[in-house]
């Protein structure tokens, strides 16, 4: 058994960044510090224009002399194989940094995070020799060739609810297709990426084909937004930023850009459905990762038929998430993330006992001295129009609507700004159809919650934005297609 106390106690984060194959200590540093405890676990290297600078720099270079695309496609996924491999070799390190940084159950990092990093680089990488280009119908006169070709160089900025899957879900189609990237993770959670970082190069990945700049976002990711030198940013994070990175790129070299957003997912629970299977879905959907999950299911729209029965279930199976500390293999609710995170929460915990009922929950505290942890919450009585409702909480806060019919649950569940996820449970296959069409979402699961994988695409619409990660379709968004003729 690990003894994850005494491995935090002799954690410290990276203290140089990887530009360009070497070790660079820039000048300026910020501090990493754990909501576990909110103690300082060390100093992380801060990025400023000099730092971004030299990466941009550098995978130019990379593009240039095609060091990287140009290698043979066997080769390029024998790199990205081995990168996955290293990845679960240092699943141990990768874990506990995550865990430190964001406050995630040290039980989820080793389970879900960092197998699903090394699973997102491996499916990518099987499928570099594996993707063929197109010959156009052009007719027998000519042949029209269409092959993909990278962008150039990529800038992945991401945040701090899941570190390594986001950054794996961006870094491995591109780094797929042949491109240079560049990652800026979230203040809050450097450390995971910096390590990849040094996994890749170990792996074989060129010099200058994947930098980890960590930094804050005004500086740092604002670089990188403003960048004449970089193709493409894929950005996942708030709203307002998404919104920047398109405004940086008007404002400078027209670099595409790709947002992913937040949401305030509803699952529609209908007079018929399984109530058992429902309420556990529900109560997975909002306290897994302490609600601080984009797709969290932050909303039930529930047939008042079954409301009471339903509510009665979701409080009993909220009563038993216990809030621990993230480095007891038992704890599932874990920290929020940092103070700013937790003040939102209070902030909407406060706005809940005077507007709404709180059916279980809503408290601060504190398992492990001087960490930010919220109690599981479920709000009943909630009225659509409520912030409680439309606003993202990212908290494991719950808000209950009741409803009369499917027609009304489905437009309580469409009127958001909002269209990532959302679910409908029924054991009516002519209901279910219908309302999986209604519903205006990226995904949206029928009976079920929340299953994932690297094969389906993931993003939404709306204020959520139009990226999407995931699938083979994240090869063609980290790629243009070249169209040649040839005259015959
Ligand atoms: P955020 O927008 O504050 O930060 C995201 C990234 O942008 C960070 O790396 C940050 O440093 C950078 N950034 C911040 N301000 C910037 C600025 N002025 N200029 C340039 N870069 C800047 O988001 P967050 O608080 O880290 O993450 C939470 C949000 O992310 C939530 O809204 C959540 O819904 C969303 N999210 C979406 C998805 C998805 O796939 N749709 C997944 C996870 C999280």
């Amino acid at each position: 058994m690990t003894d994850w106390l005494a491995r935090a106690t002799a954690f410290t984060p990276p203290s140089t960044l990887l530009i360009d194959g070497a070790e660079v200590t820039p000048g300026t540093t910020m501090p990493a510090h754990t909501p576990r405890d909110g103690s300082l676990l060390g100093d992380v290297p801060f990025a400023g224009p000099a730092e971004v600078d030299a990466a941009v720099a550098a995978a130019r270079r990379a593009v240039d002399d095609g060091r990287w695309a140009q290698l043979a496609p066997a080769a390029r996924k024998a790199v990205l194989l081995r990168f996955a491999a290293l990845v679960r070799e240092h699943a141990e390190e990768l874990a506990l940094a995550e865990t430190l940084d964001t406050g995630k159950p040290i039980r989820e990092s080793l389970a879900v995070d960092v197998p699903t990093c090394a699973d997102v680089l491996a499916w990518y990488g099987e499928a570099v020799d594996k993707h063929y280009d197109l010959v156009a119908p052009t007719g027998p006169g000519s042949l029209a060739t269409i092959t993909r070709r990278p962008l150039g160089v990529v800038a992945a900025v991401v945040p701090w609810n899941y570190p390594l899957i986001i950054t794996a879900w961006k870094i491995a189609p591109a780094l797929a297709v042949g491109n240079s990237v560049i990652v800026k993770p979230a203040e809050q959670s450097p450390s995971s990426a910096l390590i990849l970082a040094r996994l890749g190069a170990e792996a074989g990945l060129p010099d200058g084909v994947l930098s980890v700049l960590s930094g804050d976002g005004p500086t740092t990711g604002a670089a990188l937004g403003r960048h004449p030198g970089i193709d493409k940013i894929g950005f996942t994070g708030s709203v307002e930023v998404g919104r920047l990175f398109h405004r940086y790129s008007g404002e400078s070299n027209g670099k595409a850009v790709a947002v992913e957003a937040g949401g305030k997912s509803a699952q529609v629970v209908l007079g018929d459905a399984d109530l058992d299977a429902a309420a556990s879905a529900i109560a997975w959907g909002i306290f897994y990762n302490a609600g601080q999950t984009c797709h969290a299911g932050s909303r039930v729209v529930v047939d008042r038929s079954v409301h009471d029965e339903l509510l009665g279930r979701v409080v009993d199976l909220a009563k038993t998430f216990t809030v621990g500390d993230p480095l007891d293999g038992d704890t599932v609710l874990g920290a929020i993330v940092d103070r700013t995170q937790l003040d939102r929460v209070t902030g909407y915990l406060d706005l809940a006992r005077s507007s709404v009922d709180v059916a279980f929950g809503g408290s601060v505290l504190e398992p492990v001295a001087g960490g930010t942890y919220v109690e599981p919450t479920v709000l009943s009585g909630v009225p659509n129009s409520s912030p409680l409702a439309q606003e993202e909480i990212f908290g494991p806060v719950l808000s209950v609507i009741a409803c009369d019919g499917p027609d009304e649950a489905v437009a309580l569940a469409n009127d958001t700004r909002f269209e990532l996820a959302a679910s409908v449970w029924t054991r009516d296959l002519t209901t279910a159809h219908r309302a999986a069409d209604a519903l205006r979402a990226g995904t949206v699961w029928v009976n079920t919650y929340d299953a994932a994988s690297v094969t389906t695409p993931f993003g939404g619409g709306g204020d959520t934005g139009g990226g999407r990660d995931r699938s083979l379709a994240a090869l063609d968004a980290y790629s243009a297609p070249k169209t040649t003729w040839f005259a015959l």
